[in-house]
């Protein structure tokens, strides 16, 4: 069900109650990546080949409401996540990071 549709029913059947905390918790209860500025965006930029440049892909990330969420699956280990650009980072800058500690991390993004 869509949110407009989820809110307008919320509002019929609860009139006395305030929508805009039915809207939070209904926002919250999107997943983060639903809420990315690249979801509609071209999948290659964030996935560079070898000399492609990650810039494209890390304007996205820059205007990101869920760059913490991106970073964090991006770290979360599993192979896949191993490439291409979250959370305004490249594999690279991850690996790197990780390597020298969670510090230089937050000097990447
Ligand atoms: S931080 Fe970048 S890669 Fe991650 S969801 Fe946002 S736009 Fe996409």
């Amino acid at each position: 069900m869509d949110i407009e549709r989820s809110v307008i029913l919320w509002l019929i059947r609860n009139r006395d109650e305030d929508p805009l905390t039915y809207l939070e918790h209904i926002i919250g209860q999107q997943s983060w990546k639903d809420r990315a500025a690249c979801k509609d965006a071209p999948t290659a930029i964030f996935f560079p080949r070898r000399g492609e440049s990650t810039p494209p892909a890390k304007a996205y990330c820059q205007r990101c409401e869920v760059r913490s969420d991106s970073l964090s699956f991006a770290l979360s280990g599993d192979a896949h996540n191993d490439t291409g650009v979250w959370g305004g980072t490249s594999a690279r800058e991850r690996r790197k990071a990780t390597e020298a500690g969670a510090s230089q991390l937050a000097d990447a993004v």
